[in-house]
């Protein structure tokens, strides 16, 4: 599967806010967002562009799929699944990003950003209820089991993400036991678990269109 791969904070800048694609970067001061916050680009600086109607929702959807690192027609793949299924769709889009199993390696703090651990996943790291899972998109479920497959358990990026977002905190659906290195997926994430900045609603409005 296709994935950006130009500069990242750029995306942050753009958005106005941190995406935290960079691991212990961005929590120094040298975060772009710390250090310039402002658009990228010649006019970034000066142009103050008031945001309302497509220009809010276009931008909360851009923001959302950013974080995850999901490309458009994957991103509009999920809404439609997220359409088709019972609840709110807004939040079932959320849940559907959450549940993938980048984001999973990623909350349980054994990686210290999503885009490493959608490496770490495409390498093979990671075993879902005992078998060998290398697709970052895999969505789990409640009761499965994520463990780090047994040589890749002193992996110095595993090792190193572990000893650095300790105390980080991890959602209440998931459950990590680092002495055994062992992560649960505890119940499905509801919206209130789902610890992000974004007005969900904006996305499910502009893909109404
Ligand atoms: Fe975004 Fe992290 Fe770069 Fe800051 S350091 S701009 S949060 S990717």
């Amino acid at each position: 599967m296709a994935r950006y791969i130009g500069p990242v904070c750029r995306l942050c800048r753009r958005e106005g806010m941190k995406l935290f694609l960079k691991g212990e970067r961005c929590y120094t001061e040298k975060c772009a967002i710390e250090k310039r916050n402002f658009p990228p680009g010649q006019h970034g600086k000066t142009r103050k562009a008031k945001l309302a109607g497509y220009g809010l929702q276009l931008r909360e959807k851009q923001k959302v799929k950013r974080m995850y690192g999901v490309l458009e027609d994957q991103f509009r793949g999920y809404f439609e699944t997220a359409d088709r299924t019972k609840g709110i769709t807004g939040e079932v889009l959320l849940q559907l990003l959450e549940r993938r199993l980048d984001n999973v390696v990623y909350r349980l703090g054994l990686s210290t950003s999503r885009p490493q651990a959608r490496q770490l996943v495409r390498h093979g790291h990671f075993l879902v209820n005992g078998k060998k899972v290398d697709i970052p998109s895999y969505s789990v479920k409640q009761g499965d089991v994520v463990t780090v497959l047994g040589r890749s358990q002193k992996a110095p990026a595993i090792e190193h993400a572990m000893g650095e977002v300790k105390g980080r905190g991890i959602p209440g659906w998931l459950s990590f036991d680092a002495t055994t290195i062992i992560g649960r997926v505890v119940s499905m994430p509801t919206r209130e678990q789902i610890n992000l900045p974004v007005q969900e609603q904006l996305i499910v409005e502009l893909y109404s269109k």
